[in-house]
């Protein structure tokens, strides 16, 4: 047996109910450590081009890492791996709260769900203990009501419980996963996938200790490390402030979506809904997944008006940026109850808020008028729009339900131009980051193996100068607006490390706001496993994975012109920072295809396969 792994996984087939434990070998653990890794490795080996994301043959894969069930900061974190609905690419998202490390200490290191069961349930795991159960009960409960009935069943109101609300049950394309209506594995609607299996939630309680080699060594680097990661936190603003920290720098930098891609500047609009006014209008406390020194989520409170009260989960900087900035909405407390009903429907709310930033674009443009919409004036900046919104889309009723599919399927129903004006790459959404302010974004959402998505690269943290990882080269020397020389780069070795970081399975913040450095990452790492791991070893096992990925969707019909961004990308701005200025789209892409070592069509040579030990898959 491998340190930090039990070598083994749980299957659950929904439609024979049979329930299995198979062995996973330490050689797998080796090449794809878990997590994404893992999935990718069982999505290429397991679910072929022509099966669909709703088919019964798709599967839903939740791994965790060597870093669950001990301790580690930043290890609340887990996967979810599946054929995405939204955009039929290989996707994977993260959530945290508690169950990664419960369902490491229940004994596994990935649960694999496939087939699709009659009736609604949900899957209950207590150690060995795997259980098939009637959630025909909690059906059509909203997120936060079925993780509270979930774990009432199972009489324990630590369990964690992972489970979809009603956006997913009714296969919304941009439904999430609630993790103890706390923490959302938000893109790519795997929510959906999860309903579309007739699987309502899945309960776990885990009371095993995972062996590791070294856990004095463990348990003074988790102390020594969890200080430095909460000080550093307290000076970045990050513990202090959350995700809204960024809001006035990124409107600054021309990062913030401002009226669905085709404005400027908002800074007036940014100043409102960020922090500090945030922390203070919303009175909002940290609120830490399990064993997290920062703290990023937030707790609010909203006593007045009376239309807006609220005790609970705040929104991220990824929501204001999106349902704030991008819709020119500056009231927090509307956007804060829109983020809470997205939660308790169970729907990302990036996705969700480029829904609305199309709407009312469609509408101004005169594309969609009042007859389409059944009377509701789709005016940018009406709260109480966004907020009808949120609920058409995630009950699927009335003029909303036609972005239920997501923008590119609207947009194509929609007709006219409607498919310009869509902000995607491969039909996942921009989150609240322009590419044409960070350049490094222009390769990192082109080649996203899960469409356009910034926390498979983060390097708009290194381009504003708040993230370095010098051991691979990434410093302040990357930190230059507008320039493209090194972008390329960038993008390569920081998608690489992030396929590491989400395979390990750690939360990102830890590095990223939490100042923690690769060396210590890896000394947990090495202290775990007893692998005695260097930087290039880790950086070429983070290569695999992301390459692994792409081959999936090179596999399922993407190319090279899938890598393209829209055309708003290509307009420069009037005015503010980053007026008249555009990235050179297809000389970065050319650069970066080239440092990656695949040919001028973006599929990895025979060569850079071999070099990454991937040929054993059988691919050539
Ligand atoms: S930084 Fe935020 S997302 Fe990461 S573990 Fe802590 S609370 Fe969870």
């Amino acid at each position: 047996m491998a340190w930090g792994y039990w070598n083994n996984i749980l299957r659950v087939d929904l439609t024979t109910r049979k329930i299995t434990k198979e062995e996973m070998d330490n050689d797998t653990y080796r090449l794809f450590l878990g997590g994404a890794g893992i999935g990718a490795k069982i999505m290429w080996e397991e679910v072929p081009s022509e099966v669909g994301s709703f088919n019964a043959d798709n599967r839903l894969i939740f791994a965790g890492g060597p870093f669950q069930g001990h301790p580690v900061p930043g290890s609340a974190k887990f996967t979810i791996t599946s054929k995405s609905p939204l955009t039929n690419t290989y996707a994977d998202s993260a959530a945290g709260a508690r169950w990664g490390p419960l369902f490491k200490r229940a004994g596994y290191d990935a649960l694999v769900i496939q087939g699709k069961s009659e009736t609604p349930v949900y899957i209950y795991i207590e150690d060995a203990e795997v259980e098939i159960r009637d959630a025909r009960g909690v059906w059509g409960m909203d997120s936060y009501e079925a993780v509270d009935q979930v774990r009432k069943e199972v009489g324990d109101s630590r369990a964690s419980v992972a489970t979809i609300g009603q956006a997913g049950e009714k296969l919304v394309k941009m439904a999430c996963i609630v993790v103890d209506k706390h923490s959302f594995a938000g893109r790519c609607g795997l929510g959906a996938v999860m309903g579309s299996k007739n699987l309502k939630a899945i309960a776990v309680k885990g009371s095993q200790k995972v062996p590791v080699s070294n856990l004095s060594l463990l348990r003074d680097y988790n102390r020594k490390y969890s200080k430095e990661i909460k000080n550093a936190s307290i000076q970045s603003g990050l513990r202090p402030h959350g995700t809204p920290v960024l809001c006035i720098t990124a409107e600054a930098f021309g990062d913030m979506p401002i009226k669905y891609w085709t404005e400027d500047t908002w800074p007036e609009g940014a100043k409102k809904i960020g922090a500090p006014q945030y922390t203070d209008l919303l009175s909002a406390q940290p609120y830490p997944c399990l064993y997290c020194p920062i703290g990023c989520h937030r707790n609010i409170e909203i006593e007045d008006p009376a239309k807006y009260k609220l005790k609970g989960i705040g929104p991220e900087y990824e929501t204001l940026g999106m349902f704030g900035t991008n819709l020119l909405i500056d009231d927090l407390r509307a956007i804060s109850i829109a983020n809470d009903l997205c939660n308790r429907l169970g729907m990302d709310t990036i996705s969700t808020g480029a829904c609305v930033g199309l709407a009312m674009e469609c509408y101004e443009k005169g594309i969609i008028t009042k007859k389409d919409t059944a009377g509701m004036e789709l005016k940018w900046g009406d709260p109480d729009v966004l907020i009808e919104l949120v609920k058409q889309i995630g009950n699927k009723v009335g003029f909303g339900s036609i972005f239920s599919e997501g923008t590119v399927e609207a947009a194509k129903k929609i007709g006219k131009n409607a498919l310009e004006l869509v902000v995607h790459v491969k039909g996942l959404d921009f989150p609240a980051h322009d590419a044409r302010a960070c350049w490094g974004l222009v390769p990192t959402y082109g080649t996203g193996t899960r469409g356009a998505c910034h926390m498979r690269g983060v390097e708009e943290d290194v381009e504003m100068g708040g993230f370095y990882i010098p051991e691979i080269g990434v410093t302040e020397e990357h930190a230059k607006f507008f320039s493209a020389e090194g972008k390329a780069h960038l993008t390569v070795k920081t998608q690489d490390y992030c396929a590491l970081i989400n395979s390990l399975v750690l939360c990102v913040f830890m590095p990223d706001g939490g100042g923690l450095s690769f060396t210590s990452i890896l000394n947990i790492f090495n202290s775990i496993t007893g692998w005695d791991w260097n930087i290039q070893e880790a950086m070429m096992c983070g290569e695999r994975i992301f390459t692994l990925q792409r081959l999936i969707n090179l596999r399922d019909g993407y190319t090279k012109k899938d890598d393209i961004l829209p055309p708003k990308m290509y307009v420069p701005a009037k005015k503010g920072f980053r007026a008249g200025k555009i990235p050179p789209v297809n000389n970065l892409l050319n650069e970066y295809y080239e440092l990656r070592g695949w040919d001028k069509e973006g599929r990895p040579t025979k060569e850079k396969l071999e070099k990454l030990n991937l040929p054993n898959l059988g691919i050539s």
